[in-house]
């Protein structure tokens, strides 16, 4: 489909431009056009040193002995634009909250765009733009990337994966297999905003007051818990599967039992009532800025301190703990009382949500 690259770069994007309006696949991209949507596009929206040395690959400079942390994600969110976010600020935020919840202070990205021929150029620029807002206000530099073209309805406007590289400074192992029994189980904030933002988008859904992703950078929090000292045994960010999935998966790896409490998990009134509307449970929807922390009982109270003071929407807290046994399982204590075991969803409860 798209020639060979004219001239190798950094930003490597065979797509010529017609009028400025549509981007085209062409066989063969000519330069011109390339050093075009380069400059154009991807340079205004990223630079950085790295970027600029128009080179093959990004050469970068890591503390020597330090241990790095490398993550991936590819973002297909339906619709592109929704209240709170775009799948550019989304990409970004997707995989610099991974490396944060390795532990590792995020660093570097680089940025791969599938674009389907027809994608108006302004909905492109729109997006790169929001993603290299998102960088800069992350500290993270977008360093390498690549961009390819399918033919018209083969690609659903615009895919971008983004890979993601941190420095771990510290000397802590931030795994489930570092998770102890008696360990506190501290949430960052209220549960469910993302998933119910791009359902209501997408349905065409009207709730009583509109509802935003949550769609943040998490590093900030867990620097935080980190500089005060906090022991921090695991973190996990609550995504596709919700809170919870990633505490049962936490709970299987970790060969652990958790309980949680359902009195302490905030969910916001608009939230809960599209959940009950659309027969969704909270504790399963996606979320793009919360987490879950396990760290040692004697510290939650100063480490859930810590969390609030990054949670300004509320619902940061202590919301369970680890237990010895039953291995793998999460007890849910419901807000009258009763206990029951939290299932893995079966399928994908909402698809193509990041
Ligand atoms: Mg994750």
């Amino acid at each position: 489909m798209a020639g060979p690259i004219p001239n190798p770069a950094n930003f490597q994007c065979p797509v010529p431009l017609t009028g400025h309006t549509e981007i085209q696949i062409a066989h063969g991209g000519g330069g011109r056009l390339t050093q075009e949507l380069i400059e154009r596009v991807f340079g205004p929206a990223f630079a950085n040193p790295s970027l600029d040395a128009r080179h093959d690959g990004a050469v970068l400079d890591v503390p020597p002995g330090a241990r790095l942390a490398f993550t991936t994600d590819s973002h297909v969110v339906s619709p592109l634009f929704f209240p709170g976010g775009d799948i550019g600020r989304l990409a970004v935020h997707g995989t610099v909250n991974d490396l944060a919840m390795c532990g590792a202070r995020p660093r570097w990205l680089s940025a791969g765009f599938i674009l389907e021929e027809g994608l108006p150029l302004e909905v492109l620029e729109r997006v790169v733009r929001s993603m290299g807002e998102a960088a800069r206000a992350a500290g993270v530099s977008i360093v390498t990337g690549d961009t390819k073209v399918v033919e018209r309805g083969k690609g659903d406007g615009l895919y971008v994966n983004t890979s993601g590289i941190g420095v771990i400074e510290h000397a802590l192992i931030i795994a489930p297999a570092s998770v102890r029994e008696g360990d506190a189980i501290l949430l960052s904030g209220d549960i469910g905003r993302h998933g119910m933002a791009i359902l209501a988008q997408r349905e065409g859904l009207a709730f009583e007051s509109s509802i935003e992703s949550d769609c943040a950078a998490l590093w900030p929090a867990v620097e935080a818990l980190l500089t005060a000292g906090i022991d921090v045994h695991c973190l996990r960010d609550l995504t596709r599967g919700g809170l919870a999935t990633a505490v049962i998966e936490i709970a299987e790896t970790a060969g652990l039992a958790a309980t949680l409490d359902e009195n302490a998990v905030a969910v916001s009134e608009s939230v809960r009532g599209a959940c009950e509307l659309l027969g969704l449970d909270p504790f399963y929807v996606a979320n793009e800025g919360r987490f879950v922390a396990f760290v040692p009982d004697a510290q939650a109270d100063r480490a859930v301190a810590i969390l609030q003071r990054f949670a300004p929407e509320g619902g940061a807290g202590r919301i369970g703990k680890v237990q010895e046994s039953p291995r793998g399982e999460v007890t849910l204590r419901s807000t009258v009382g009763v206990e029951r075991i939290l299932d893995r969803l079966s399928g994908e409860q909402l698809p193509r949500i990041c």
